[in-house]
């Protein structure tokens, strides 16, 4: 499978991915789980990321898109890829169609999973809880809804346009949300 997760922050992208890249043998990548272990690791480029992440703010593309090209080319070898939290930006999307056609390897689908912003809100403030994640205060929240908003919801026309977006409803359980991603692999 290759895939990409598609949603707003909360909408349970990363739980999912988990899940299906262990039953399918695909490999997972996550570009948030990334940047945090740089952060901790206390690397250039975690320095380079950490104020911009701790403000909700994207990181730059350019970082990002050499960050995903140095583990692609490994990951398709692999029965293939789930990613989550990548692109998140126009520029993004066409680095990886282009990262991906140089190797034969294309997006299968964007997989977007629908939460509506009341929804998040109070789910991104029950992780700020539980998690203690430094992004999950209620004005990065709001910060990281409005980026969202700007510049990653483009791309949901960017991959409807050519057929390659699935929308999957966010607003039930774990499991209904999993089983819904699972009948769409079978499709
Ligand atoms: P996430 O765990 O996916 O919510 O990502 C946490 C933070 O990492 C985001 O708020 C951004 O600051 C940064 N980040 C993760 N993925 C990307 C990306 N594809 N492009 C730019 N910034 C990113």
């Amino acid at each position: 499978m290759r895939w990409i997760l598609l949603g707003p922050p909360g909408s349970g992208k990363g739980t999912q991915a988990k899940r299906l890249a262990g039953s399918h043998h695909a490999a997972h990548l996550s570009t948030g789980d990334i940047l945090r272990a740089e952060v901790a690791a206390g690397s250039k480029l975690g320095q380079l990321a950490k104020t911009r992440m701790d403000r909700g703010e994207l990181v730059p593309d350019d970082l990002i898109v050499q960050m995903i090209r140095e583990r692609l080319e490994t990951m398709t070898n692999h029965g293939g890829f789930i990613l989550d939290g990548f692109p998140r930006t126009i520029p993004q999307a066409e680095a990886l169609d282009r990262m991906l056609g140089e190797i034969n390897a294309p997006l299968e689908s964007a997989v977007l999973i629908t939460v509506s912003d009341d929804e998040i809100k109070s789910r991104l403030a029950g992780r700020a809880r539980l998690e203690g994640r430094s992004d999950d205060t209620e004005d990065v929240i709001n910060r990281r809804l409005h980026i969202y908003r700007e510049q990653t919801e483009p791309l949901i026309e960017y991959y409807r346009r050519d057929g390659r977006l699935i929308e999957v409803n966010g607003e039930q359980s774990v499991e209904n949300v999993y089983q819904d991603l699972e009948r769409v692999l079978e499709r």
